[in-house]
């Protein structure tokens, strides 16, 4: 399961302070130690380790803590404020156009998760708002993502604009938006093509879509399971689309935690949804506070 290893060290260091009747500076001294190790053992980026211990240690230490009656639970609640600022402290919700259609924009390296996103997307809304989305299949080079996008479409009740795959994606977004015009979709999800790592040619396409369609959301689908590599995707499509909102898929799976503490404080961007496993419904708004408690356990 999800930060287990994370989970079980936390309460481990926080569990020694609460069974003190009386917290030292000493003590608390050797809780952040512990729980510095875990989050770095968890892959939370160092820099972030680094600013949060210092900020939990002047906050336990620098007030009246210690000389409270309940030292150690007020450490803990301290870690939870702390953990959760790290993940954004509130849920971000999607950028919505003033007028219709909200273009979504889904972006990623291949197998992040990003058409089964699309979809879980596209079910979020539909149930949600009644919303009468569009699906765009523009990753042309990967033919059975345009039939997985159909699929989906279709499970969901979503219409699929596809123009197969010798058009160029920019060309059938262009057409792909006329057609939402024509139809009145509140949603356009574009599905764009994914790589294996981050490459030029890949940037410059998504670019060229981006300029084009003038998202109001771009979602970039991480993987969770990928620890600080998905900080380091993150990082760089940001630096070339400006993102403007994560999804971190497979939470579900036994993932260390690093991306989820990680990716808001190094990238200044919000997560947004989850993904907590491969059905359609399993898309989730993201709440620090909750996943906060989640890892505290
Ligand atoms: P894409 O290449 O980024 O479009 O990736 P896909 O949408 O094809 O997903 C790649 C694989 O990850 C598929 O087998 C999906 O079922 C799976 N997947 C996507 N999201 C999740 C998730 O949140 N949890 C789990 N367990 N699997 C997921």
């Amino acid at each position: 399961m999800a930060f287990e290893g994370l989970t079980e060290r936390l309460q481990g260091a926080l569990s020694k302070l609460r069974r003190k009747g009386k917290v030292t500076e000493a003590d608390v001294n050797q809780a952040m130690r512990e729980i510095r190790l875990a989050l770095l053992e968890a892959d939370v980026n160092f820099k972030v380790v680094k600013d949060f211990i210092k900020v939990v240690k002047e906050k336990a230490i620098g007030t009246e803590v210690l000389e409270s009656l309940s030292p150690a639970q007020q450490i803990v609640k301290i870690v939870d404020e702390e953990l959760t600022k790290m993940m954004g402290e509130t849920a971000v919700p999607l950028n919505k156009s003033p007028k219709i259609p909200t273009i979504i924009m889904m972006v990623g390296l291949q197998g992040a998760g990003k058409t089964t996103t699309a979809g879980k997307l596209a079910t979020y809304l539909i149930k949600n708002e009644k919303a009468r989305p569009l699906m765009i299949a523009a990753d042309i080079y990967r033919p059975a993502a345009i039939d997985q996008l159909k699929t989906v479409g279709e499970q969901v009740g979503a219409p699929v604009f596809e123009m197969g795959t010798d058009v160029n994606p920019v060309e059938i977004v262009r057409q792909g938006l006329a057609q939402a015009a024509l139809q009145k979709n509140d949603y356009v999800l574009i599905d764009t093509a994914g790589r294996l790592q981050i490459d030029e040619a890949l940037m410059q396409e998504l670019a060229d879509i981006n300029d084009l369609a003038r998202p109001n959301e771009t979602l970039l689908t991480v993987d969770a399971m990928t620890g600080q590599a998905a900080v380091d995707v993150a990082e760089g499509f940001n630096s070339r689309l400006d993102i403007t909102g994560v999804v971190l898929t497979k939470l579900d799976g036994d993932t260390r935690g690093g991306a989820a503490l990680s990716i808001r404080a190094v990238t200044g961007k919000p997560i947004k949804f989850t993904g907590q496993g491969e059905k359609l419904n399993q898309l989730d708004v993201f709440y620090p506070d909750r996943m906060s408690s989640r890892i505290l356990g």
